[in-house]
C-alpha cells in the first residue's frame, strides 16, 4: 500500500493509531496544536505538523488547518480517531473532495446516524429493535404530555443532536413533563445549536450493551460481539468489560446477526458501534457510532485483532483479514479508564507528571500518552489513559487487573484510579450484577469514601 495516513487526533488514540501504520508500513503523520508540541504522539510520529493553537476549533477541529496539513505532508488518508472530528460529515465530505481518503464511513452515513431521530428510524428499517417511543421529534409540551400518557411514565426526553450525555431529562410523573421537556430542550439548543428533542420509554435498570460491527463497504458485514459499558458516571464510560457478564451465546448469535445485517444491508464501510439498553432478555437500539470506540481494546482482546489496521484495510478498499466464522472469543477482557480527575468529585486536575510506571506482564495492556516529566495541558478531555487486562475467564481478568492497577504508577497529578481499587473491593463488580445506573447509586451512598 502506497499510503501515508495522517492522524487527526492526540494523546492514547494518535499512539494506538501510529502503532498500527508502523506494523502495516504505513508513515504516519501527527498532527498538533501549540500546547502539545512535547506530546507523545508528535515524538512517536514519523513526520509532525503543527496546525495551530491550544484551543481545539483553532486547531484538532479546524478543518482548513487538517487539509492543509495533508496537502503540506502528502498524507493520502486520514484516520479521525474518536472526538473531535470523527463524526463530522461536512469534514468526511471535504476530505472526500480533496481527495483523501476518510478512515471510516461515507458522509451520508454518518450523517444518517448523527441525527438520533433518523439514526432511529434507519435501525428500525433495518430490522434493528428499538427503544419505544415518539415517532420523530416532539413539538410542544402538549404532545410530550400525550405521550408520556400513552407510553407510561417514567419517560425521557432526549436531543435529536445528542452526544456525551447531554441533553437528556428523565420525567417520572405528568407534572415533571414540563420542566423536562423544556430543560432538555434547553440544553439542546446551548450544547448543540438544534433544540429538537423526542421521547422514550425510560428503562429502569437496563445494561447498556454495545455491538462492535464492520462493514467491507462492498455489501459485506460482521460483528465482534458485545461490550457491557454499563458502570458509568453522567452517562459516561468509566468501565468496560468483553464478553458482557450477562449475555449469552444465544444472544449474542441473535443481535450479532441483526447488527452485521444491518450493515451489510447499509453498504457501511468500517467499523462501527450499535449501541443498545438491554433488559429482561430484550435488546433496544438507542444510537450508532460511526468510529472507533474508546473501549475497542477489550474487543481486540478477546478476539486477538487489531480492529484499526482493518479500519485501514476497508479504507484502501481492501477485504477484511476475517471472516465471521473466523472469530472465536478467547477469554475475557476489561478496560478501565484513568482520567486526570481529582476525586469524589471528579475535577479535572491538570499538571506535571512527576512519575510515570506503566503495569505490565502477561495480559495487561497500557494504552496511554504519558511519560515522566509530561505537562498534561488544560485544554483537552481528561482522558489520560487506558489500563486493559486479558484473562483466561472474568474471574482471572479481575485479578489481573487488581494486580496491574497495583503496578501502576501516575505521580504528580489526581487521577481516577483509586476508584477502580475501590470498585475491585464490591461484590456486585465480582458477581457482574450492576446495571446503568449502580456506579452513581454507589457513588451517592458514598463508595468512595
Ligand atoms: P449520548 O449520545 O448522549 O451518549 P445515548 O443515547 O447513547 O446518548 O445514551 C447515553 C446513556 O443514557 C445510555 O448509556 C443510558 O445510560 C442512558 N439512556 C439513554 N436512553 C435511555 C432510556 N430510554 N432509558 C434509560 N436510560 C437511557
Amino acid at each position: 500500500m502506497t499510503h501515508k495516513i495522517l492522524i487527526a487526533n492526540r494523546g492514547e488514540i494518535a499512539l494506538r493509531v501510529i502503532r498500527a501504520c508502523r506494523e502495516m508500513g504505513i508513515p504516519s503523520v501527527a498532527v498538533h496544536s501549540t500546547a502539545d508540541a512535547d506530546a507523545m504522539h508528535v515524538r512517536m510520529a514519523d513526520e509532525t505538523i503543527c496546525i495551530g493553537p491550544a484551543p481545539s476549533p483553532d486547531s484538532y477541529l479546524s478543518i482548513p488547518a487538517i487539509i492543509s496539513a495533508c496537502e503540506v505532508t502528502g498524507a493520502t488518508m486520514i484516520h479521525p480517531g474518536y472526538g473531535f472530528l470523527s463524526e463530522n460529515a461536512r469534514f468526511v465530505q471535504i476530505v472526500e473532495d480533496h481527495d483523501i481518503t476518510f478512515i471510516g464511513p461515507s458522509a451520508e452515513h454518518i450523517r444518517t446516524m448523527g441525527d438520533k431521530i433518523t439514526a432511529k428510524e434507519t435501525a428500525k428499517d433495518l430490522g434493528i429493535p428499538v427503544v419505544p417511543g415518539s415517532e420523530g421529534g416532539v413539538a410542544s409540551v402538549e404532545e410530550a404530555k400525550e405521550i408520556g400518557a400513552s407510553f407510561g411514565y417514567p419517560v425521557i426526553v432526549k436531543a435529536t443532536a445528542g452526544g456525551g450525555g447531554r441533553g437528556m431529562k428523565v420525567a417520572r410523573d405528568e407534572d415533571e413533563m414540563a420542566r423536562a421537556y423544556q430543560t432538555a430542550r434547553a440544553e439542546a439548543k446551548a450544547a448543540f445549536g438544534n433544540d429538537e428533542v423526542y421521547i422514550e420509554k425510560y428503562l429502569q435498570r437496563p445494561r447498556h450493551i454495545e455491538i462492535q460491527v464492520f462493514g467491507d463497504g462492498q455489501g459485506g458485514g460482521v460483528h465482534l460481539g458485545e461490550r457491557d459499558c454499563s458502570l458509568q458516571r453522567r452517562h459516561q464510560k468509566v468501565f468496560e468489560e468483553a464478553p458482557g457478564p450477562s449475555i449469552t451465546p444465544e444472544e449474542r448469535a441473535h443481535i450479532g446477526a441483526i447488527c452485521a445485517n444491518a450493515v451489510a444491508k447499509m453498504g457501511y464501510r468500517g467499523a462501527g458501534t450499535i449501541e443498545f439498553l438491554y433488559e429482561d432478555g430484550e435488546f433496544y437500539f438507542i444510537e450508532m457510532n460511526t468510529r472507533l470506540q474508546v473501549e475497542h481494546p477489550v474487543t481486540e482482546g478477546i478476539f486477538g485483532v487489531d480492529l484499526v489496521r482493518e479500519q485501514i484495510l476497508v479504507a484502501a478498499g481492501q477485504p477484511l483479514s476475517f471472516t465471521q466464522d473466523d472469530l472465536q472469543i478467547n477469554g475475557h477482557a476489561i478496560e478501565v479508564r484513568i482520567n486526570a480527575e481529582k476525586l469524589p468529585e471528579f475535577r479535572p486536575s491538570p499538571g506535571t507528571i512527576s512519575h510515570f510506571h506503566a503495569p505490565g506482564g502477561l495480559g495487561v495492556r497500557m494504552d496511554s500518552a504519558l511519560y515522566d516529566g509530561y505537562r498534561i495541558p488544560p485544554y483537552y478531555d481528561s482522558l489520560i489513559g487506558k489500563l486493559i487486562v486479558h484473562g483466561r475467564d472474568r474471574p482471572e481478568a479481575l485479578a489481573r487487573l487488581n494486580r496491574a492497577l497495583g503496578e501502576l504508577i501516575v505521580d504528580g497529578i489526581d487521577t481516577t484510579v483509586p476508584l477502580f481499587h475501590a470498585l475491585l473491593r464490591e461484590k456486585d463488580i465480582h458477581t457482574g450484577e450492576y446495571n446503568i445506573h449502580w456506579l452513581e447509586k454507589w457513588l451517592e451512598a458514598g463508595g468512595l469514601e
